[in-house]
């Protein structure tokens, strides 16, 4: 997925009737022969990937980018910026308003100038909304967390997180795969071809690890463990996240897992009910504030040129708890403007800026 280009053609989506708004009168615009198009930018920036999507006033993908993070979250903004210029039609279309989301979305709101800034549940569920109307519950499953997100009347009422147990993550499932010798984009095709899954220890990864390995030494076939493994990422997911939570469909599946089809089939079987996972479900939450941002009267035109901005970057210890969750810290003029790292709110730090 690394640098992959998506979408370079609109894609066709129901225009919203409310909230847009224009700022491309010809009194504002000098090119008054082809006044330029509104056009709008999100970003999502992950601890894992970097997300950012252009969309124009309909609501329509004109360019799509994905990359790794890598740790360093103002130079992947940078590689995403730069990619997305080379895609953006200038010449028919000027950004006039810009979103942030994600871990890093306070630092990186800042470095572009971003005219709303809003947290990942709001941005999945708007960005979802957009695409599945009718959609009552998000699941997502990423490298390193996962969440749940509950939607009534196109509006998120409800919301859970788990970033502390990795038994219901991508990491874990990487991490078995790579145990059991096969690729992790091979473990879908696996379990896919298993008739009798092998039941694995789903409650936490320690439980799991050693129970899988307890099953390898019994001579279980391997397709079966796989899709044992996959069974014990969607029971952790439903067991610790969706914890007494309704899940209603339809049901949307995202994150990077939603591409595996074993978690898919795994999640289908034990909710009795199809599970739709989006092509572009990688992209919803900069998709949906690219959105937020067009519906915010806010405007700024930017055109990809970020200033050169210092900023002063520390790690502390947390030490609320055993996890000792390092945190980075990330300051601009002595004022911490964003942190990220800290696995649960008890390590969130408080920001000077907003
Ligand atoms: S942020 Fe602090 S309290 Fe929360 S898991 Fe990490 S170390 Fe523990």
């Amino acid at each position: 997925m690394k640098g992959a280009s998506m979408n370079k053609a609109p894609l066709s989506e129901a225009p919203e009737k409310k909230g847009s708004m224009s700022v491309n009168s010809a009194k504002e615009n000098p090119r008054k022969e082809s006044p330029r198009e509104d056009a709008f930018l999100g970003i999502d920036v992950g601890s894992i990937s970097t997300k950012g999507v252009v969309t124009n006033a309909h609501n329509d993908i004109l360019c799509s980018e994905y990359i790794w993070t890598e740790g360093d979250p103002i130079g992947a903004v940078k590689r995403l910026l730069r990619s997305l210029e080379a895609r953006f039609d200038a010449e028919r279309y000027r950004i006039v308003a810009t979103g942030a989301t994600g871990s890093a979305r306070k630092l990186v709101g800042s470095i572009v100038g971003a005219t709303i800034v809003k947290n990942e549940i709001t941005a999945h569920a708007v960005g979802t909304i957009s695409k599945h109307p009718e959609v009552r519950t998000i699941l997502e499953i990423g490298g390193q967390d996962s969440k749940i997100i509950l939607i009534e009347n196109g509006v998120a009422v409800d919301y859970a997180m788990n970033t502390l147990c990795a038994a219901g993550t991508g990491a874990f499932l990487s991490s078995q795969a790579r145990r059991l010798g096969i690729e992790v984009e091979e473990i879908g095709d696996y379990a896919l071809r298993s008739k009798h899954p092998t039941p694995i220890a789903a409650r936490c990864t320690v439980f799991a690890e050693s129970d899988l390995v307890h099953k390898i030494q019994m001579g279980h076939p391997r397709e079966d463990i796989i899709a044992g493994v996959c069974q014990a990422v969607a029971a952790n997911y439903l067991n610790n996240v969706g914890k007494g939570k309704k899940i209603a469909g339809p049901i949307v599946f995202q994150g990077g897992v939603s591409k595996n089809r074993g978690v898919v089939a795994a999640f289908e079987r034990a909710l009795d009910q199809p599970i739709i996972v989006d092509e572009i479900g990688h992209l919803m939450g900069a998709l949906g504030m690219a959105i937020l941002a067009r519906r915010a009267e806010a405007r700024s035109p930017f055109d990809f040129r970020i200033e050169d901005m210092e900023f002063h970057t520390r790690e502390v210890s947390c030490g609320r708890c055993t996890n000792n969750c390092e945190i980075i810290c990330v300051y601009r003029d002595n004022k911490l403007i964003d942190s990220w790292g800290n696995r649960c709110e008890r390590g969130q730090l408080r920001h000077e800026a907003s």
